[in-house]
């Protein structure tokens, strides 16, 4: 009921529309007596008192009642119909607003498919319970009202006949609707798991086909649609029983009505006239209980959909994200204290990791896959909260900045880099709103990226393609370090790609990376041996602790971990001249 409360409450924000959709329900319901009533004046007056002359104009009104009734519905459909498509807008921003506001970790729990589930079919189905509500719900039991009093007017007895089989159909109807509900939400449910799966196999076609698993990607696919088959027909199977049952007590009623009337004019109480209008105003009461069906499909679908609309929207925020200090500067002073992060309740990710960077030095983090790299760069962004320590940034600790400012003086090259689906100039244009051209292509230049635009006929408008499709990686990774050079940030984040680029791409991607570093705090997960021997410290991470650090020099010289990981992990790398 409370989210029943909580949908309608959003009417409120278009005050006009609904009321209009509101005025033209109960005018088009108000008209539904006309043919009832003129059908009564034909017999009782026009035949039974002989009045030919009556004809036509009973006639005419009839069909000018009837015209304006549908001339009134076509309003109604259009205001209707305006009022859903601005509260889906209203929902669904609202929606996509809060999304962005959440923290990251709560995408780690919600799949994309999922997510996008909910904006496009649960706030549409959210908004049929208002539409359905009004023009349907409300209208349906005003109908029901109007028609039930016309009938009280003519023959109270008979209304009583009439209205026998309503109380059987009220509970059957309640009965259902409650039993119904959760197997709604199993149903939608389903459909979302599809969704992901759906969602996450696109994304993965490339590994899909690569791997030659299309079958077993067929096979899940298939469970899950079969799932939604299975779900969808629980519920039409009680429907099924359910409806038919209701339309049987209901037209058993037209008979029980019909006899009644038969035995009350024979006796003299009313007029024949009377039966045969009740008999056409039936149509018109029992038309808002043969709605039931529909309406309550809506309703409990609908509310379904709203608790799960509500519940995201009832998320709180990622705290700090705008609140919290805003230095005028950063200097890009980094120090963690004892940090400790772990995604869940098991083993530390992050165990008891102290370090420093002073503005200007670039630390290398090095390590095996897992080792927690990643994980440092996810807390610098606060991305994630340490469990414990702290990570200061020119001497304030980060949990006391807002999370908005801090990602504004970062850069973030990720090797998997980004591109959103749309022309180079908007994709380079998120880094900084107002750059020129002039300083687009100055940061292209630096990142080595300004020839293969040029080379290409759009130039700053070549759409980058799903992900970044139409660009190879070392290109990709070009453009994202020109993004970040137009960003031009005092602290700078590093993922080095780890796959082979050609030597030429390579030195290419080298000089942009130095480009990029040159006076900034940095931190990189170094993949390269001439990254890790120019940086100012190299950290050595295993299973989430700091096992040894120093220059690419003092480290080998030690001869511990490092040397081992570097023997390993660089033995093939030609030593760049000293
Ligand atoms: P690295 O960058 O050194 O390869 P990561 O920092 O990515 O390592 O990962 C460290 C550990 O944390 C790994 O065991 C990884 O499986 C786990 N991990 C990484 N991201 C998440 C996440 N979002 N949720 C849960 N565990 C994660």
């Amino acid at each position: 009921m409370s989210t029943l409360v909580r949908i309608l409450r959003h009417t409120f924000r278009f005050p006009l529309q609904s009321s209009l959709s509101l005025l033209m329900a109960v005018a088009c319901t108000v008209l539904v007596l006309v043919l009832p009533g003129i059908t009564m004046q034909f017999i009782d007056v026009v035949i039974a008192k002989k009045r030919p002359d009556l004809i036509f104009p009973t006639a005419a009104i009839g069909i000018g009642a009837i015209l304006v009734r549908q001339a009134l519905f076509t309003l109604r459909t259009y205001f209707n119909n305006s009022l859903e498509l601005k509260l889906t807008h209203l929902i669904r921003v609202e929606l996509y607003d809060k999304l962005q506001r959440l923290p990251v970790k709560w995408f780690d729990s919600n799949s994309s498919g999922e997510i996008m589930s909910r904006v496009a079919d649960d706030v549409p189905a959210t908004n049929r319970v208002i539409i359905e509500g009004v023009d349907q719900a409300i209208a349906a039991l005003l109908q029901f009202i109007i028609v039930l009093g016309y009938m009280f007017w003519h023959s109270w007895q008979l209304t009583l006949v009439t209205l026998i089989p309503l109380p059987f159909i009220a509970v059957l109807t309640t009965w259902w609707s409650r039993r119904s509900e959760p197997m709604w939400r199993e149903s939608s449910e389903a459909t979302s798991a599809l969704n992901a799966i759906l969602h996450d196999n696109l994304s993965g076609i490339r590994q899909i086909k690569a791997y030659t698993v299309e079958p077993q990607a067929l096979e899940s696919f298939d469970k899950a649609s079969r799932k939604v088959g299975e779900k969808h027909m629980t519920v039409m199977r009680g429907q099924s029983l359910v409806w038919p049952g209701v339309s049987f007590i209901a037209e058993s009623g037209i008979i029980l009505m019909v006899a009644f009337g038969a035995w009350f004019a024979l006796q003299g109480k009313i007029q024949p006239g009377v039966v045969v209008s009740f008999l056409v105003a039936w149509g018109f009461l029992f038309d808002p209980i043969s709605r039931i069906n529909t309406l309550s499909q809506t309703f409990t679908r609908g509310a379904v959909s709203a608790k799960r609309v509500f519940k995201i929207i009832d998320t709180p925020d990622e705290p700090n994200l705008t609140d919290g200090e805003r230095p005028t500067q950063m200097r890009g002073h980094v120090r963690f204290e004892n940090v400790c992060f772990s995604y869940s309740d098991e083993a530390p990710t992050i165990d008891g990791l102290s370090l420093e960077a002073k503005p200007g030095e670039t630390i290398a983090l090095v390590g095996a896959t897992g080792a927690g790299k990643s994980t440092v760069l996810n807390l610098l962004t606060r991305f994630y909260e340490p469990t414990s320590g702290r990570i200061l940034v020119d001497g304030v600790p980060l949990d006391g900045l807002s999370k908005e400012w801090l990602r504004d003086q970062l850069g973030y090259v990720t090797q998997e880099s980004f591109l959103f689906n749309t022309t180079l100039r908007e994709n380079l244009l998120f880094a900084k709103h107002d750059a020129t051209d002039e300083e687009i292509w100055a940061a292209l230049e630096a990142a080595n990226a300004a020839y293969f635009i040029r080379a290409s006929p759009d130039g700053l408008g070549t759409i980058a393609g799903e992900r970044g499709s139409r660009f190879s990686g070392g290109e990709k990774q070009r453009l994202s370090i020109a993004r970040a050079l137009l960003k031009n940030p005092p602290l700078l984040l590093l993922d080095e790609a780890t796959s082979a680029l050609d030597n030429r791409t390579e030195r290419l991607v080298q000089e942009a990376l130095e480009n990029l570093r040159s006076d900034r705090t940095c931190f990189v997960i170094a993949h390269r041996l001439s990254t890790v021997q120019k940086a100012d410290r190299i950290c050595v991470l295993h299973h989430g602790k700091l096992i040894e650090q120093g220059t690419h020099a003092e480290l080998l010289a030690l001869g511990g971990s490092y040397a081992k990981l570097c023997e390993a992990t660089f033995a093939n790398e030609p030593r760049p001249a000293a």
